[in-house]
């Protein structure tokens, strides 16, 4: 007992209560336990299962603005007509069971004094915690041309869901010699392997059903992740489809301006590019809500290393991609690892269990071809300011086909545990 501070001794006390057989008891635990989240993806929804699971006497409520959540991982598997669309998608129906209150609706602002979150319904939630996973907004004005309405025509797909809908319906509809150019955003972004193997799954479309088609990678960027891995896989699966256009001190690739009606892209070194199918991916930002609760330093949130837990503001989390995590890549398997992390610290301050140290992991699994996938990863630890790498590891140029096609069936396993893990299935 000696180990817990006043409010802690009081939120327990409070837990304790909730389990007796007095009526007045639940009240007695909300008033000490409100956790709310907001952004119901790889962290938000991780967050509410692993603190309603811990603490049951904890009140959590999830505001998720979606009724049903499509991965941006394995979505690129779905462009490639590796998945089906209702393989990638999933409900919240098993948080739901668990007894996490889910609200569909959109978190409008919070009140950080008065520790209360004002949803677009006109409903007000009082927390305890707040917990802030809400993705990334995307920064369309650093395209000119570009706003939501041009992205129906060239779909950023970086959010999934009906944008990921339009550049599979675009690829499969586009004619055979059609262009698609792909331009990736500017660091730090969501995902950094992400447009790479977008890039495989489009190209191995256009092998096997638009042969006579192409596609040019325009990249803001010299370099990119898992890069020799990449471009080796695509020479060898792919020559002669696609054409990388790096930037560096010759080139400039970046695309600044679009023209959605005529399809034409045009590069910082002034070169018009005419596509059949442009999928435009500009630079990002922490999702609006993050911004709102003063969470927000730049486009970004600063966290503490050893819980996530905002610098800005007190008794609310940041995770996910919205969240500056050093050396920790914005990526689903990153989200979940800090999601862990987050209700153990919310459990610890609220109904008075153990505190972990925490741990962080991560692995980026990409798939290049048939059953051929690589990985890079790592391990990570809290350092004072920062989260700092312990160890890492990555797949290699030349790996046996043996090698890559169990690095896919892990990578499918990933997939079906994280899934469950988010949103409490089975
Ligand atoms: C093409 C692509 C491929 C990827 N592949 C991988 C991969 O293989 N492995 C991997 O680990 N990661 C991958 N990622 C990255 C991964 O999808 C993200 O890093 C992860 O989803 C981040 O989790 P999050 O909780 O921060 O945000 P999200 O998962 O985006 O969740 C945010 C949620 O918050 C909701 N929301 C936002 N604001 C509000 C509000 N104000 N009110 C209510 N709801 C709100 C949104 O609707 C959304 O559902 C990929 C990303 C892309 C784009």
């Amino acid at each position: 007992m000696s180990a817990l501070n006043r409010r802690e001794f009081t939120a327990l006390a409070g837990a304790f209560a909730a389990t007796s057989v007095s009526p007045a008891a639940p009240a007695v635990a909300a008033r000490h336990g409100r956790v709310v989240i907001i952004g119901g993806g790889a962290g938000g929804a991780t967050v509410a299962h692993h603190v309603k699971r811990a603490a049951p006497e904890l009140s959590v409520t999830l505001v998720e603005v979606q009724k049903r959540y499509t991965t941006c991982f394995f979505s690129n598997l779905y462009i490639g007509g590796f998945r089906s669309f209702r393989s990638i998608t999933h409900d919240y129906a098993g948080l739901a069971k668990l007894g996490v209150e889910i609200v569909h609706d959109w978190a409008m602002g919070v009140d950080t004094a008065r520790r209360t979150v004002a949803l677009r319904s006109g409903t007000t939630l009082d927390y305890d915690k707040l917990v802030l996973s809400p993705g990334i907004d995307l920064k369309y004005e650093t395209i000119e041309g570009y706003d939501p309405e041009v992205a129906e025509r060239m779909p950023h797909a970086w959010k999934a869901g009906v944008q990921t809908r339009i550049l599979r319906r675009q690829i499969t509809d586009m004619p055979d010699g059609g262009v698609v150019v792909l331009a990736p955003p500017p660091n730090p972004y969501r995902c950094p392997p992400g447009p790479y193997e977008r890039v495989s799954m489009i190209a191995h479309y256009l092998k096997y059903h638009k042969p006579r088609s192409k596609l040019i990678l325009l990249d803001p960027k010299p370099k990119f992740s898992k890069q020799a891995l990449f471009m080796e896989g695509w020479e060898q699966h792919y020559g002669g489809i696609i054409e990388v256009r790096l930037s560096n001190e010759v080139q400039n690739q970046r695309v600044v301006r679009v023209d959605g009606n005529r399809m034409e892209l045009e590069t910082a070194d002034g070169e018009t590019l005419k596509a059949a199918v442009a999928n435009v991916i500009p630079a990002q930002r922490a999702g609006q809500i993050a911004h709102l609760a003063g969470c927000a330093d730049g486009d970004w949130c600063p966290i503490r290393p050893s819980n996530f837990s905002s610098t800005l503001v007190e008794d609310v989390y940041v995770l996910g991609d919205a969240a500056i995590a050093s050396k920790m890549p914005k990526s689903g398997f990153s989200a979940n690892s800090q999601a862990k992390v987050v209700a153990n610290d919310i459990v610890a301050a609220l109904a008075g269990k153990k505190r972990f140290p925490p741990r962080y992991r991560n692995t980026c699994w990409s798939l290049i071809a048939t059953n051929n996938a690589v990985k890079v990863g790592a391990s990570y630890k809290a350092g004072e300011k920062l989260v700092e790498v312990t160890s890492k590891f990555i797949s290699k140029v030349g790996e046996e086909a043996s090698l890559r096609a169990r690095t896919f069936e892990e990578a499918l396993g990933w997939y079906d545990s994280i899934t469950a893990d988010m949103f409490a299935k089975g």
